[in-house]
């Protein structure tokens, strides 16, 4: 199959699977522009092209966010795509606040395509806060986010200067350093 071939396969599954849900934001925005917006990062800043990881992008919320599971994954697009998401998947067993520890503690350790989807992943989400505050959430709660982002980004160094920079922009923006 063509690369072409296989990332709309890859986005269509993602689109199916995330039908049903929106992002926090008030206006209720698709939660698929989310994954592809992640892939779009990759491609057209960070010049990524490699397909796994494009593929891993598009697919790195459903087994966290959906009912879809790794041995789906696996089936559908294969070991390394299935990898990649893995690592970038939160173990939802634990408690919230332990997930956020574990990314931060996760990230050096991470392997370098799975360290491109978690910049993307932060750097779309913290552009979405500066866009619109999730409904519900306080100043302070979005502050927090940035900080705890942070502390994620700063284990993922030396991996895309571009997206680096970017989300070294955000932070100062906020001065957090
Ligand atoms: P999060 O704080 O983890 O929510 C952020 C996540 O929501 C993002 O990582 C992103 O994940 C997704 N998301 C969806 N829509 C948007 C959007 N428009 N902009 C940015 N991100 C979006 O939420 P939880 O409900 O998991 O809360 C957990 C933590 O929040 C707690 O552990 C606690 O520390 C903190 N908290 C703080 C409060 C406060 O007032 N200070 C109050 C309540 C909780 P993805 O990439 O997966 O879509
Ligand atoms: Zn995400």
């Amino acid at each position: 199959m063509s690369e072409v071939s296989e990332i709309i396969r890859c986005t269509n599954f993602a689109a199916i699977k995330h039908k049903d849900q929106k992002r926090k934001d008030k206006e209720g925005t698709p939660y698929i522009n989310h994954p592809i917006g992640v892939a779009n990062i990759l491609t057209q800043e960070a010049g990524i092209s490699d397909v796994a990881v494009i593929q891993a992008a598009l697919l790195h919320d459903t087994v966290e966010d959906t009912n879809t599971t790794f041995e789906e994954i696996q089936d559908h697009f294969g070991e390394e795509v299935t990898g990649i998401v893995r690592e970038v998947t939160d173990d939802k067993n634990l408690p919230k606040l332990e997930r956020k520890q574990k990314q931060i503690e996760h990230a050096p350790h991470a392997s370098y395509k799975a360290k491109l989807v978690k910049l993307a992943d932060k750097l779309y989400n913290l552009r979405d806060l500066n866009r619109c505050t999730p409904v519900g959430w306080s100043q302070e709660r979005v502050t927090e986010y940035f900080e705890w982002a942070k502390r994620v980004v700063d284990g993922l160094k030396g991996t895309s200067p571009v997206m680096e920079d970017q989300l070294t922009q955000l932070f100062k923006e906020r001065s957090i350093l």
